[in-house]
């Protein structure tokens, strides 16, 4: 650990009217603020101001497409709940991954920690982005076990065309930050790309595959439409048709990130 009490100033600073900024804009509400502050703060302190951009850069970003053509999404039944402003849950299951890797950086220290850092960022935003984007492409999205069986738009295991070049290019463009920001690791720059890509790619392919089977995945009779959890957005109980009960988005999400993390480390320590 290495901060100083000038750094302790700026990053609570810094994140309270990051904060204040992402409530006004209902980026995410109260208790996600509260999550994202203290998951913002552990990745100031110990991983630096460097790490910090990173995860915010996905925050914003995440944010900003989620708002989208928000109208569209809704009116496909498949957008965010409350306008896009995320809850605690969401920020948790995309977020505690990389703060843990930042947490291990400030007390241990070594670069290995910044390839799981990295590999759980660049997993978390290229699966909302391409849940975002996806939900755009005019076409019906394929199922990923099965590319054969078309399936609605915001059905989990659903991929697209659009999906996966916003996963191209969500996990570009952190790499891209990455290598910019300098100085935030001692890997060369091609390898920070690589660990973004390969992260990014394979831990989103893995959401949707898990999304495609054991995610919870319910049925509303009174809609005639498919839905995520057990209460319909209608209000009306929705019956368990595939999956499990236990695995739920937030927990395909938070899976997915330790996946890419994994995929960051074996990246780092075979190359
Ligand atoms: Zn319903």
């Amino acid at each position: 650990m290495h901060f100083t009490l000038t750094e302790l100033f700026i990053a609570t600073f810094s994140l309270f009217f990051l904060s204040y900024l992402s409530l006004r804009f209902r980026l995410i509400n109260m208790s996600g603020a509260l999550t994202a502050f203290i998951i913002g703060f552990i990745v100031f302190i110990f991983g630096g101001w460097r790490w910090f951009l990173l995860l915010l850069s996905f925050h914003l970003s995440a944010g900003i497409v989620t708002k989208y053509k928000y109208s569209f999404k809704s009116s496909l039944g498949a957008a965010e709940a409350k306008g896009g402003a995320r809850a605690w849950k969401n920020v948790l299951s995309n977020g505690f991954v990389a703060s843990l890797f930042a947490l291990c950086e400030g007390i241990r220290g070594g670069d290995i920690f910044f390839a799981g850092f990295l590999g759980a960022i660049s997993t978390a935003c290229s699966d909302t982005f391409a849940t975002e984007i996806g939900l755009l492409y005019p076409g019906k999205p394929r199922l990923i076990t099965n590319l054969k069986v078309k399936v609605e738009p915001g059905v989990s295991g659903g991929v697209s065309p659009y999906g996966e070049i916003a996963v191209i290019l969500a996990s570009l463009s952190i790499g891209v930050l990455a290598i910019f920001l300098g100085d935030v690791s001692s890997y060369i720059w091609w390898k920070v790309l690589l660990i973004s890509l390969a992260s990014g790619f394979l831990g989103s392919t893995f959401d949707s595959l898990m999304g495609a089977t054991v995610q919870a995945q319910y049925w509303c009779e009174n809609c005639k439409v498919f839905c995520e959890s057990s209460k319909h957005k209608c209000g009306c109980e929705a019956k368990l048709v595939r999956g499990l009960s236990i695995i739920n988005n937030h927990a395909v999400n938070f899976i997915s990130t330790v996946i890419g993390a994994l995929i960051g480390l074996i990246i780092a320590l075979i190359i």
